[in-house]
């Protein structure tokens, strides 16, 4: 399976994803049709699906635009077919998506909104997890619980570690400033980042991180470690907790750092 990676209205990514023996073609949470129609008309490709993460707008944008030229196809979470505009094919956890020879796995993965699913193409070791997991970060709580949150993590961080994940925004270095901060001994996260400014001062994306890389650097996944529960004042937390005391602290930064 061929990614191509579209950047798309400030700093998110939008993905097309093409299997190369059937040609069947899919675009992952389009902010917007302009640069996707752009980019499959440079390929030569049709459009047969667009796969959607979750219901927030500058993930469907893009919806209304392709449908109207492209005979394809609006998949999403189950949960979020009354809040996805012409959804017609419904997904939840456990099931598999076909894209012609290449298999998603679906994953359940609540916290950031309710419905939040990911998909996962084991052969290519691509994971495609919308405002779950950021490089260095993750989505807000606008719907979900620290609870959720921490389960749905821990979920994708059980994938093998060379799994390359495709996250829906460019916040790398805005994350870096509060992961630095939050714990300033970590020599993997110092040279990931020093690697993540090289990579925006060339005008390269950060995304997509490997699985490894986050496990060591991003505070989000790093929850239960006692040396982050110590950071936090209690050893003794349950990790859910911990999870939402960092979310607590990342959201007081930004404020801070806006103002
Ligand atoms: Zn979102």
């Amino acid at each position: 399976m061929k990614i191509y990676q579209i950047q798309a209205l400030k700093d998110n990514y939008n993905y097309i994803l093409h299997d190369e023996r059937s040609r069947i073609t899919a675009v992952v949470d389009p902010s917007e049709a302009a640069p996707i129609v752009q980019k499959l008309e440079e390929l030569d490709f049709d459009l047969d699906y667009i796969l959607h993460t979750h219901h927030h707008r500058d993930h469907i944008g893009g919806d209304n635009g392709l449908v109207r030229k492209y005979d394809c196809e609006i998949v999403g979470p189950s949960y979020d077919s009354h809040r996805i505009p012409g959804m017609s094919k419904e997904l939840k956890d456990g099931d598999t998506f076909l894209l012609g020879e290449s298999a998603a796995k679906i994953f359940f993965v609540p916290g950031h909104t309710l419905g939040h699913i990911a998909y996962y193409f084991a052969k290519s070791h691509a994971l495609f997890c919308g405002d779950v997991i950021f490089s260095l970060g993750s989505g807000f709580l606008f719907e979900g619980t620290p609870d959720q949150m921490w389960n749905s993590l821990k979920t994708l961080r059980s994938l093998p570690e060379e799994t390359r994940i495709f996250c829906a925004h460019e916040y790398t270095l805005e994350n870096a400033e509060f992961a630095m901060q939050f714990e300033k001994d970590n020599k993997a996260l110092q040279d990931f980042v020093a690697q993540a400014k090289q990579k925006r001062a060339r005008g390269e994306p950060t995304v997509p991180s490997l699985m490894k890389d986050e496990i060591a650097c991003n505070p989000f996944l790093r929850a239960d470690l006692p040396k982050i529960k110590e950071l936090l004042g209690d050893r003794s937390l349950e990790d859910e907790v911990a999870l939402g005391k960092i979310r607590h602290l990342k959201n007081v930064f930004k404020t801070e750092v806006l103002r």
